[in-house]
């Protein structure tokens, strides 16, 4: 059996970091198993789910490097969903409800005052033809509602291991509205039998709809997929991330400079017994996580070890990997690249480091140190340089002057970068050669 997987976003705003597990998650599981990758746009709330909202997710994956094999739009899909309808209105499944909102809150503040579960009470389901047609005379539109078996539903979750989902602790769940739209639980099936979905690979927020849904899946005779649920990513204050609520979006981070790959990494790897460190890239990850290594309780993100490790991947970054991003902002050179990457925090802070070598720089010489600058401007061996020289040249300004450590080094750098910190000196020095640096030295 060959693997199709699905990540089916809703498109009712920008997805987040929380919506980037399942993505990338589902994209290891195929890619692992050299499956397909199926992104499925959950875009039947039209009220909520717009086009650009949907080709935003479409960038946000792209830019996190996952290629979906295929993209259905479920607005596009109705009548898949209208012939799952009729034939489940047929077997007795789905039945027309007529209860106002107002109506049902009643009955279930009722239930909760005899101490009952809030279970709707399925009133609608002992209605005459002659009570139907006597509602819909009132201007009553039905919503529909799916008959659970209410039975102890099992799965084996990949994830979470053995499940039951009782639906008989569960209200019949609404799939179609009264303005006759689908609800998520219906079409979601129905795609998953469409697709031949074999691995459905979500949030455990799901785990309920999952009894609900295999239901679904057994009276429409389809093969139920194997389920995975994930614990689900929280934010540094333990808050589930939310598109409503404007939580760091994917499109956030990208504008902010973040690699994509550190993003997918704490995306995923954020409450799993791996550790966060750099990865060769997506296919890495996917070789070695495994389900078995996805915690049970949250996964919460820490900004900070999103910071670090921006910067590890920076600062082991290979030149073929940063030649084009550096050509684009127009540098080059390997050598220059290899000095200054262990100073990045961002990749765009590289053009600030440059000038570093291309100058102009303002020198820093406090008045203290102006009789030694002025030695080590008259001791700067000659050329040709190559990595002993700064030793030569340190050695000698030692020598003259018995200044060691910081004082002797703190000076030279501040007068040939203008900067407390920054690049290893020894090769800068090369890589300046002998008459930049006469420059600089006043
Ligand atoms: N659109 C649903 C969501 O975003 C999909 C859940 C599923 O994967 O079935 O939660």
């Amino acid at each position: 059996m060959s693997v199709i997987v699905r990540w089916a976003p809703s498109p009712t705003g920008r997805i987040h970091l929380g919506n980037a597990r399942p993505a990338l998650l589902n994209w290891f599981f195929a890619r692992r198993h050299g499956g397909k990758y199926v992104l499925r746009m959950d875009d039947t709330d039209l009220a909520r789910s717009t086009r650009d909202f949907a080709d935003g997710i479409e960038e946000d994956l792209a830019w996190l490097g996952v290629t979906p094999d295929f993209l259905v739009r479920q607005s596009e899909r109705t009548a898949l969903y209208d012939a799952a309808r009729d034939r489940l209105i047929a077997a007795g499944r789905l039945y027309p409800c007529y209860e106002t909102e107002e109506e049902l809150d009643r009955k279930r503040a009722r239930a909760r005052l005899l101490g009952k579960p809030p279970i709707y009470d399925r009133a609608a389901l002992a209605l005459t033809d002659e009570d139907r047609a006597r509602l819909e005379a009132e201007g009553r539109k039905p919503h529909w509602r799916f008959r659970l078996d209410g039975r102890p539903v099992q799965f084996a979750d990949l994830i979470k291991g053995a499940q039951t989902v009782n639906t008989g602790s569960m209200s019949d769940p609404v799939l179609i509205r009264a303005d006759g739209s689908y609800l998520y639980t219906l079409p979601s099936v129905v795609d998953d039998i469409d697709l031949g979905i074999t691995h459905v690979i979500r949030g455990e927020d799901h785990v309920s709809n999952t009894g609900t849904q295999i239901e679904i899946f057994e009276a429409l005779g389809g093969t139920v997929p194997t389920f995975a649920h994930h614990n689900l990513l929280t934010d540094a204050q333990g808050q589930g991330f939310s598109k409503r609520l404007g939580s760091q979006s994917i499109a956030d981070f990208r504008a902010e400079g973040y690699e994509p790959l550190a993003i997918a990494i704490m995306a995923t790897l954020t409450g799993t017994s791996l550790p966060i460190e750099p990865y060769d890239g997506l296919d890495a990850i996917a070789a070695v996580l495994d389900f078995s290594m996805i915690s049970h309780g949250a996964a919460r993100f820490d900004p900070a070890e999103l910071d670090g490790l921006n910067a590890r991947l920076l600062h082991t970054m290979p030149y073929a990997a940063a030649a084009p991003r550096l050509s684009a902002l127009g540098l080059e050179g390997e050598a220059m690249w290899l000095l200054l990457r262990e100073n990045l925090a961002r990749f765009a802070d590289i053009a600030e480091w440059a000038k570093l070598l291309t100058g102009p720089i303002e020198p820093v010489v406090a008045p203290e140190d102006a009789e030694f600058i002025a030695l080590a401007k008259a001791l700067l061996p000659p050329e040709p340089w190559d990595d002993t020289t700064w030793g030569q040249w340190t050695n000698a300004l030692k020598t003259a002057t018995g200044r060691k450590g910081k004082t002797l080094f703190l000076p030279l750098r501040m007068a040939l970068t203008g900067r407390h910190d920054g690049p290893e000196l020894k090769s800068l020095l090369v890589l300046l050669g002998r008459k930049a640096c006469l420059d600089r030295l006043p």
